[in-house]
């Protein structure tokens, strides 16, 4: 008998979490749609629609497996769950018993829902070793809209309309947000709330989709964000168009700001950043009196030396602007009843001890909040000086999203022990001793929640998984009983569902059926800090503790900090400002003469999320190669035609891409795609040390002082064109 249904879920190819409604006739997905009831109103991408390609990939992982060569060799043998895990947490055991919790090193990619359970996993055994690229993309906005304005959580956008108002003046700063529902916001609300906006300004050094519909559009040079935001808050201050009410009665240290401002004159921003004076000086006077105003930061800002400055910038530019808690403008949403589920993992607490030698944390005082700095790992494994010694990486693959691949290759082989899950054989996954089968996101119940926004969604299981693939909550929890019973006390998986939704009152299977749990409209309240309680809620764990009640923001003054206390009890500056990057023409003048173009590595591709799908023929048809966007007059000289390939170097190697004639962005650039890999070549590299943006990139300081973030997305390069088949 043929048997159809139509399953509601969420869909987890990306940070978004889309509504969807999947198909299923016996037993195999079908179709999958936009649910046009959800919250994302029947928005849905290639790739969420490719999952059926994705889970019916014939190179899935299947069943547990152990090597039997040598690491990268290819000779795997099938093991049972029970020896996997049996292994996997023996080796942890018998590395905390010799070496202390730290020595366990547990790591994940972008997270995507699974970062609650590996958290947990690692709090719960008690290291404070958890390995991941937040640190340059995402956390500086959460660790820094925290101890700026929120104490814990993120400004969003708010493009919906709840308090009466849409934002007037959009500002879309490095973000591709009309192609891609990276971190936490999405395509449709941006897009709806745009057109009910007077204008838009565009800050992106490149001509995108977006570009036509601005109002102005500012092209900046890369890396120097930070040195716009100071230049239009000089503007702001010094014709007395900032908030006047908001500053003096909520805001921290505006005087001390406006010192710092000087120090950017329109005419000095406009030579660091390339941007005519008139422009910014237009920029700052449309946001500051066109109000309410949003600006949306995209990741290129995170991924820098001078990240948490740059971010801190931008939030001081919203903050004089009055931009913060009202309609209209950046909001911290309320999460609904069921609370931060995010809780799952902070309730369990590590040593202090652990938490203090937590690799990197004398140095990046913020990333080591939460993670180890993952390029000082690097190093240390490199110099065979690391406390780590068994890693367990629960999803992505550090091989590729790493910078500098040709250090990170021979440094992660150092360790004793690697265990990865994942759906596929990734690089990493090659290079390990034992990898795990993962169940796609169709094929397993979980609760999305990617950012503690103002909705909760059920992920529904739709189909089976093949072989013996299992979830990552399910091999979390199952790890979990092994080496910390304690905490990790769930009879399955269901279980463990159910206690995260417990402050709602709801089970898991009620949660299932109803789909979603929100937190909208006039449920959500605007100026929170003009009422009580707000500073009695959650605290990232450097916020000091809050002696005083009242009204306010919680922070350590009571109000938006333009002058960071905790930075600078941590010995930082606490008042924002602009650095040069590691690698320009004007930090590095020697070194351009030899790579004498600006290398971007950057930009969403609307196909791909970071390294994932590249093995998706309809994704791959739609764009079967990584693309190298050069200038026509600068390829003309370099005798570079439109679909050659082309080398791109910089002093720690070179990558191909096919050259794509591009006269948006600046003759001086070259804007280059991250993260290819092919997983149709053989392993265990896949082709990584061909086209990924990662051989370019440097893992080498100085950081940013505070988040640790490398120089990852503005670097000097040369390009020449390369034979068709040539490779190195
Ligand atoms: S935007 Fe992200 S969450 Fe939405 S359908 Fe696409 S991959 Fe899925």
């Amino acid at each position: 008998m043929n048997e159809k249904k139509v399953i509601k879920s969420c869909c987890k190819g990306c940070h978004g979490g889309c509504g969807v409604l999947i198909t299923v006739e016996n037993g195999v997905v079908t179709y999958i749609e936009g649910d046009p009831d959800s919250i994302t109103e029947g928005t849905v991408c290639t790739k969420g629609l490719a999952s059926i390609q994705h889970i019916n990939n014939p190179n899935r992982v299947k069943y547990p497996i152990k090597r039997t060569g040598k690491r990268g060799e290819g000779k795997w043998q099938r093991i049972s769950w029970e020896e996997a895990l049996d292994t996997i947490a023996g080796k942890m055991n018998d590395s905390i018993a010799k070496y202390g919790a730290n020595s366990v090193c547990i790591a994940q990619g972008t997270g995507r829902g699974a970062n609650r359970y590996v958290n947990r996993l690692a709090r719960s055994i008690g290291t404070g070793n958890v390995f991941h690229p937040g640190y340059l993309c995402h956390s500086p906005r959460l660790l820094i809209y925290g101890l700026s304005v929120t104490g814990y959580g993120r400004l969003y956008c708010d493009y919906h309309g709840w308090g009466g108002e849409y934002p007037k003046t959009q500002i879309s700063w490095a973000k591709q947000l009309e192609i891609s529902n990276a971190d936490g916001e999405m395509s449709a609300w941006f897009l709806k709330a745009l057109e009910k906006a007077k204008n838009l300004i565009l800050v992106d050094p490149r001509v995108t989709a977006l570009t036509q519909k601005a109002t102005l559009w500012l092209q900046i040079r890369h890396g120097t964000d930070a040195a716009l935001a100071l230049g239009m808050m000089n503007v702001i201050i010094n014709e007395g168009l900032y908030d006047k009410e908001f500053v003096t009665n909520w805001c921290h240290g505006f005087h001390r700001l406006k010192e710092r401002v000087q120090e950017y004159p329109p005419d000095r921003v406009a030579e660091i950043c390339w941007i005519p004076k008139e422009d910014i000086i237009k920029a700052a006077r449309m946001f500051a009196i066109d109000t309410p105003g949003t600006i949306q930061i995209g990741e290129p800002l995170e991924a820098q030396n001078n990240s948490t400055q740059t971010i801190r910038a931008i939030i001081c530019l919203m903050a004089i602007t009055g931009n913060i808690e009202r309609p209209g403008g950046m909001v911290c949403w309320e999460p609904p009843d069921v609370g931060i589920i995010e809780d799952f993992a902070y309730e369990v607490t590590i040593p202090e001890e652990n938490q203090k030698t937590t690799i990197g944390a004398g140095s990046y005082k913020l990333c080591t909040a939460r993670t180890c700095h993952a390029d000082t790992v690097i190093k240390q494994l490199k110099e065979n000086n690391c406390a780590i010694k068994v890693f367990h990486c629960q999803q992505g693959s550090p091989l590729n999203w790493l910078a500098n691949t040709k250090e990170a290759l021979p440094a992660l082989l150092n360790l004793e022990f690697i265990s990865v899950c994942d759906l596929f054989m990734s690089p990493t996954a090659e290079h390990a001793d034992m990898v795990l089968p993962v169940a796609h996101w169709l094929e397993h119940n979980d609760i999305w929640n990617m950012h503690p926004r103002f909705y909760v969604a059920a992920i529904n299981k739709a189909v089976e998984p093949p072989g013996e693939a299992w979830g990552d909550n399910k091999i979390v929890l199952e790890l979990g009983k092994r080496v910390a019973p304690k905490y990790w006390w769930f009879e399955d998986v269901e279980e463990m569902l159910g206690y995260q939704l417990r402050k709602g009152n709801i089970t898991w299977k009620e949660f299932s059926k109803m789909g979603v749990i929100a937190k909208t409209g006039e449920e959500q309240t605007y100026y929170k800090y003009k009422t009580e309680g707000w500073r009695k809620g959650a605290k990232l764990p450097f916020m000091p503790e809050r002696k005083m009640t009242g009204p306010g923001f919680p922070t350590p003054t009571g109000k938006v900090e333009l002058y960071s206390t905790i930075l600078g009890d941590m010995g930082y500056d606490p008042l924002p400002y602009f650095k040069e990057p590691n690698e320009s023409p004007y930090s590095m003048p020697e070194l351009y003469k030899e790579y004498p173009l600006i290398l971007s590595t950057g930009g969403r591709l609307p196909y791909y999320f970071h390294s994932q799908y590249r093995q998706i023929p309809w994704l791959r048809e739609l764009q079967p190669y990584p693309i190298a966007q050069i200038h026509p007059d600068t390829a003309k000289n370099l005798g570079i035609k439109d679909g050659d390939w082309v080398w791109i170097q910089t002093p720690r190697g070179r990558i191909r891409q096919k050259a794509k004639l591009f006269n948006g962005s600046d003759p001086r650039v070259v804007t280059v795609q991250a993260s290819w890999f092919y997983p149709d070549q053989p392993g265990p590299l896949h082709g990584l040390m061909e086209s990924n943006a990662n051989i370019l990139t440097s893992n080498d300081g100085p950081f940013d002082p505070a988040m640790g973030a490398p120089t990852f997305r503005v670097l000097l390069c040369k390009v020449y064109k390369a034979e068709e088949n040539e490779n190195d």
